[in-house]
C-alpha cells in the first residue's frame, strides 16, 4: 500500500464534500461519462456514495495529464485530485477542479451505452446493468427500505429468528415447491416461508420476524413472480386480524417517510413522484372480500363470491384509491390451511392482503392463525398434507395455544411500488425467473 492509504473509515467519499468548498481532495471511482465543450472537458465521477461532475481546464493542469482526457471511457477507474467548487445542479450541491489524474483500470467498449437495448440484453448483463443510474437509485432505495424495515421491528421489540431454508413442511402451495435430493433423508424443499417456525418461536418470544429468501416454483410469467425473492414475516402472540392490519399498516407507514426523508435524490432519478407516496400516509382503506367482490361485479368484473382475486381484480378494485387496501375475510378455499376460521362466517378465513394503489397489486399477505388443536389438525387432514410432517407444528397448539397473527410482505413488490417500476425483476439484485438464473 503507497503512503496514502488510510485507514478505511477515514476514507473520503464524494458524499462528504458538501461543506468542503475551496479544499483539494483526492476521490477513487469509476468514470460515469465524458462530456466536451468547447475547450473544457468534464466527467462523472462515481464512487458508490454518489456521482459528482469533475472539470479539466487546460489551463489549470500538466498537458500531459489534460490529454489523459482521451483515455477516460466509460467505466475507467481512476483517483483524481482537485479543488471542491460550489454547483446548484448536482446531486451534494459540489463539483471538482481537477488539478490531477491516474488511470487504476482501463475499460474499453463497455457494452451498456446511453443508448436503449433491449431487457433481455441487460439481464444477461445484469452485473454491469447494477451500475446504471436507475439500477442504482432502486438498490439504494431497496437497502433503505430494508434498514427501515428492521429498524420498525427492533423498535417494537421483535426478535429476529432466522427460519431454515431446507425444509420438509409445506406452508403454501405444494405445487410451487423446489425440491432437493437430500442424503439418505429423501426429498427436502426451499421454503416457501418460514411463517410455521416463526408460528413455533412466539412462545418463547412473543413477536418474531424473519426476513431472507423464499423460493417458490411459480409457472406463471408475470411482472410480480420471482422464483427466488426476499419477504420479511412477522409473528405476533395475543395479536387478532385486527391488530396485525393496524401493525402492518403503520409499518409500510414508517418505510414510506423514511423513504421520503432519505431517498429524495434517487426517487427523483426514478421519476417517482413522490405526492402519490406521501398521500399513503394517510389511514388505509379497508374492506371485506364479500365487499370487494360486489364492486368489482359493479366494475363489470366477471369474479364470483368464492374465487380468488387475479391481479387484474386488484388493479380495478383500487383504481380510484389514492392509498393501499386492506381486503380482509376471504373465502377458506382460496387460502391456506392455517388460517383462523372465522366463527362469524365459517365460510371464510380471518385474513388480510394489503394491496397497493397504481395497480402495483399485492404486497402484503396475513392472517390470524388457527389456534384451535381440532381445527387445525383437521384442515390438515382436508388438504391431503402428510400429517407426520405437520406433528411438531400442532404441538404450538398442544402447549399452550394462543390467538396469534402475522403475515407476509414481498420486498421486491414494495420496492417495485415505491420506485414505480413496473417490473419486480429490477426490485432485486440479480433476480431469479423461471427463464432466467444467469448472472
Ligand atoms: P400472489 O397471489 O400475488 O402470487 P401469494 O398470495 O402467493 O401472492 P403470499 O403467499 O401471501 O403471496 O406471500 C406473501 C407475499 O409475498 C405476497 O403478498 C407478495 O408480496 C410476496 N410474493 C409472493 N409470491 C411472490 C413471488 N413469486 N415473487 C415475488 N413476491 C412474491
Ligand atoms: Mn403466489
Amino acid at each position: 500500500m503507497s503512503e496514502e492509504s488510510k485507514r478505511w473509515n477515514e476514507r473520503l467519499y464524494i458524499r462528504d464534500l458538501a461543506d468542503k468548498v475551496g479544499q483539494t481532495h483526492t476521490l477513487e471511482g469509476w468514470v460515469q461519462f465524458t462530456r466536451k465543450s468547447g475547450k473544457i472537458r468534464f466527467l462523472g465521477l462515481r464512487d458508490g456514495s454518489g456521482t459528482i461532475q469533475c472539470v479539466m481546464v487546460r489551463e489549470e493542469m500538466e498537458s500531459q495529464q489534460f490529454d489523459l482526457f482521451s483515455q477516460l471511457k466509460q467505466e475507467t477507474s481512476i483517483r483524481l485530485t482537485g479543488v471542491v467548487q460550489p454547483s446548484d445542479r448536482s446531486q451534494f450541491g459540489v463539483e471538482i477542479l481537477t488539478q490531477e489524474i491516474e488511470i487504476l483500470g482501463t475499460s474499453n467498449q463497455y457494452p451498456i451505452t446511453p443508448k436503449e437495448h433491449g431487457v433481455d440484453f441487460l439481464l444477461g448483463n445484469r452485473h454491469l446493468w447494477l451500475r446504471s443510474k436507475k439500477q442504482i437509485a432502486i438498490s439504494q432505495v431497496r437497502s433503505i427500505i430494508i434498514q427501515a424495515i428492521r429498524d420498525f421491528l427492533f423498535e417494537f421489540h421483535f426478535v429476529q429468528m432466522d427460519s431454515p431454508v431446507l425444509t420438509r413442511s409445506v406452508g403454501e402451495d405444494p405445487e410451487g415447491l423446489f425440491a432437493i435430493d437430500y442424503f439418505d433423508l429423501g426429498t427436502v424443499y426451499l421454503a416457501q416461508t418460514g411463517q410455521l417456525y416463526l408460528e413455533a418461536s412466539i412462545s418463547a418470544h412473543g413477536r418474531v420476524f424473519c426476513f431472507g429468501p423464499t423460493f417458490r416454483a411459480e409457472k406463471s410469467k408475470t411482472r410480480r413472480h420471482l422464483t427466488e425473492f426476499w419477504m420479511l414475516e412477522a409473528e405476533m402472540a395475543f395479536f387478532d386480524n385486527d391488530d396485525n392490519m393496524d401493525l402492518e399498516e403503520d409499518l409500510i407507514k414508517f418505510v414510506i417517510k423514511r423513504v421520503l426523508d432519505r431517498s429524495e435524490w434517487y426517487l427523483k432519478q426514478l421519476d417517482r413522484d413522490v405526492d402519490k407516496l406521501r398521500q399513503c400516509l394517510d389511514p388505509f382503506m379497508r374492506l371485506s372480500y364479500s365487499e370487494a367482490v360486489e364492486i368489482l361485479q359493479k366494475k363489470g368484473s366477471s369474479v364470483q363470491w368464492g374465487e380468488d382475486l387475479g391481479a387484474a381484480d386488484e388493479t380495478l378494485l383500487t383504481e380510484d384509491s389514492r392509498v393501499p387496501a386492506f381486503v380482509y375475510d376471504y373465502p377458506q378455499a382460496v387460502k391456506a390451511f392455517y388460517m383462523k376460521r372465522n366463527d362469524a362466517d365459517p365460510r371464510t378465513v380471518k385474513c388480510a392482503d394489503l394491496i397497493a394503489p397504481e395497480g402495483f397489486g399485492e404486497i402484503i399477505g396475513g392472517s390470524q392463525r388457527e389456534d384451535s388443536l381440532e381445527l387445525l389438525a383437521q384442515r390438515i387432514k382436508d388438504e391431503n398434507l402428510p400429517p407426520e410432517n405437520y406433528e411438531w407444528y400442532l404441538d404450538v397448539r398442544r402447549y399452550g395455544t394462543v390467538v396469534h397473527s402475522g403475515f407476509g410482505l414481498g420486498l421486491e413488490r414494495l420496492v417495485g411500488w415505491i420506485c414505480g417500476i413496473p417490473h419486480i425483476r429490477e426490485a432485486i439484485p440479480f433476480p431469479r425467473l423461471m427463464e432466467r438464473v444467469t448472472p
